[in-house]
């Protein structure tokens, strides 16, 4: 985070980033005739991630604040690494946000023909031309940042020459690669943009729109300017990586003398710890089996998010939160969970689920009876009101909430120590029984004070802790997935000599918990579900319940001391040893 973030967070205010000055500028001068239209233009390559989410609520925040309009735009040029099923996903998660292009959904695969029109009217103004150098060659003559490039020899072919072989091309009368169409402007620019770019290539391949009728398809640069041109789009806002790019999108516009020239302004990428924001490298993971498919619960796309448990508001609040910049940052992953927590705290149905259970049973209480005592749903939301959870003779407490030898500052159960069970009763902890051969604690032998019900002493008594717990004949077994960081190392995206990403991907990212119990509650969970479990954490019910009977995803843990205490202990036992 840099801190003019901070700063505009802590104020509480919301100062009008730079791009947003720009706009209500423009706004003001009647500049387009009073009109804003922004564009969200993804390639349907890949599932969307948590950056192109800052580029959305960016281009549909800013249509909406400002009384303008913003298209869905697929950009789909590149048929060797686009599928029908990327686009399919992309509109469900552009609207699962919260966005609504309307009648606004459009495809740069529509404009092909008027395209491949300026591209004549390029060749016509002797402004492009047909270049026969391999790509081999194209790739030598460029030049390099240090160095001018060289003009190709075919760079001075006639009007008619260039005609007729950019019509032959796309006839289908050369071979991949034989030949492509390249923009006539300056070998010799310090922008390497500008040294003569490729508008078309050759491409014998079916499109997953237009099927066999294209086989030379545009350049994203040739394509990106004209439709924005086409859709009237007025600000054409994309991330830093094409501000060299930006000249050309002017040239293009400005030789073809079009109608409407948007004004290209560039803001920086999202990038997040622990975490890797690119498509290709996403896919990798995908394709490598590191993760079980896009919407894997760990990964940064924003199916993984939805199927973790995020909410659409905690990712909206923290694309305004970070704000847009014009300078390259890394936001800490832990902004994200605190908008996330901050979402589901005000959401989330509290229940009460034993991830790790640990068999009590209350030797003075009657082996038939149950009771039914109250239970908040949500002390932040009183209209959520209360539920009844069942209390019986046999219960489940959480392993990690009892210990044979408590450390200095463990105050949860232990033997001859008394806790509270949440809503319910002080209990006391008589008797440990193990098992004969492993001696795994088996069972836990408790006594309970009548007196105590609902959770309070009447004459004062203090405990320590508050412990959670489900009643054994009443819970309903659940499958409990955890997740971890993808990534051990903060960036993984670091240089060639350290390696590959994938060399950092988290072995413990993922433990699967298959004895889980969680309350009776629990039988009406749908999938989508959000919950939180008291002192674990937030948990979403994930699709693969339908087969496998309830399973849930923790989407993010609570603030809670567990993990200092047990890195305190750590460090003690290191220690001793
Ligand atoms: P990736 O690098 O993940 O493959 P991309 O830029 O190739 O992403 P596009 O489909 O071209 O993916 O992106 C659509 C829009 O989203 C573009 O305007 C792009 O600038 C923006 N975008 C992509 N990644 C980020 C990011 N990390 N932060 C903000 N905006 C992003
Ligand atoms: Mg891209």
């Amino acid at each position: 985070m840099n801190s003019s973030h901070n700063h505009n967070r802590e104020s509480g205010k919301r100062s009008l980033d730079f791009i947003r000055t720009i706009i209500a500028e423009d706004l003001k001068n009647n500049k387009n005739s009073g009109r804003l239209h922004t564009r969200f233009p993804p390639e349907p390559n890949g599932f969307l991630h948590i950056g192109h989410a800052k580029a959305i609520c960016l281009n549909f925040g800013v249509a909406s604040e400002f009384g303008g309009l913003c298209n869905l735009r697929l950009d789909d040029t590149n048929p060797s690494k686009e599928d029908v099923s990327y686009i399919e996903s992309i509109k469900e998660d552009v609207s699962w946000l919260g966005f609504d292009w309307q009648d606004r959904l459009f495809y740069a695969s529509d404009y092909f023909d008027r395209l491949y029109e300026y591209a004549l009217e390029l060749i016509k103004k002797g402004k492009a031309y047909v270049d026969s150098l391999s790509a081999d060659e194209i790739r030598q003559y460029r030049g390099t940042l240090t160095e001018p490039g060289k003009e190709s020899p075919y760079r001075n072919r006639s009007v008619e020459e260039n005609l007729d072989l950019f019509r032959r091309m796309r006839n289908a009368e050369f071979d991949d690669g034989a030949c492509v169409l390249r923009a006539k402007i300056d070998m010799g620019s310090s922008n390497l943009s500008m040294r003569d770019p490729t508008l078309y290539r050759i491409r014998h391949m079916v499109h997953h729109r237009t099927g066999e009728k294209w086989c030379i398809y545009p350049m994203y640069d040739f394509a990106h300017c004209l439709s924005d041109s086409i859709e009237g789009i007025t600000h054409s806002l994309c991330t830093l990586e094409f501000e060299n790019n930006r000249p050309l999108y002017d040239w293009i516009l400005n030789q073809l003398d079009a109608q409407c020239h948007p004004q290209q302004i560039e803001f920086a990428r999202l990038n997040l710890t622990y975490t890797i924001l690119s498509k290709r490298k996403l896919l990798e993971l995908v394709e490598s089996k590191s993760v079980s498919g896009w919407d894997d619960p760990r990964m940064p796309t924003l199916s993984g998010l939805r199927r973790r448990g995020f909410t659409p508001e905690a990712i909206r609040n923290f694309c305004q939160l970070i704000g847009v910049a014009k300078f390259n940052s890394t936001v800490d992953i832990a902004l994200l969970e605190h908008c996330l927590r901050g979402d589901l705290n005000i959401r989330a149905q509290r229940v009460m689920a034993v991830l790790r259970p640990l068999k009590v049973v209350i030797m003075n209480y009657p082996e038939d009876k149950t009771e039914e005592l109250k239970a908040v749903n949500n002390p932040e939301d009183p209209e959520m009101g209360t539920r009844k959870v069942p209390f019986t003779r046999e219960l489940y407490i959480e392993r990690d909430d009892f210990r044979q030898d408590p450390p200095k500052n463990f105050y949860r159960l232990s033997p001859g120590r008394e806790v509270r069970l949440r809503y319910a009763y002080f209990i006391k902890c008589e008797e440990v029984i193990r098992d004969g051969s492993t001696a795994e604690i088996t069972e836990l032998r408790c006594t309970y004070d009548p007196a105590t019900k609902g959770g309070d002493s009447p004459e004062g008594r203090k405990v320590k802790a508050t412990l959670h717990w489900v009643s054994a004949p009443h819970s309903i077994k659940a499958e409990v997935r955890l997740y971890e960081y993808l990534f051990t190392k903060e960036n993984p995206m670091q240089s060639k000599e350290e390696g590959d990403f994938k060399d950092y991907l988290n072995p413990k990212s993922l433990e699967i918990l298959k004895s889980c119990r969680v309350e009776p509650f629990l039988s009406s969970a749908c999938v989508g579900g959000k919950y939180q479990f008291e002192r674990l954490g937030y948990f979403c019910v994930d699709p693969d319940s339908f087969k496998k009977g309830l399973v849930f995803n923790r989407t993010v843990s609570l603030r809670d001391t567990w993990a200092k205490i047990q890195k305190a202990e750590k460090k003690a036992s290191s220690r001793v040893s």
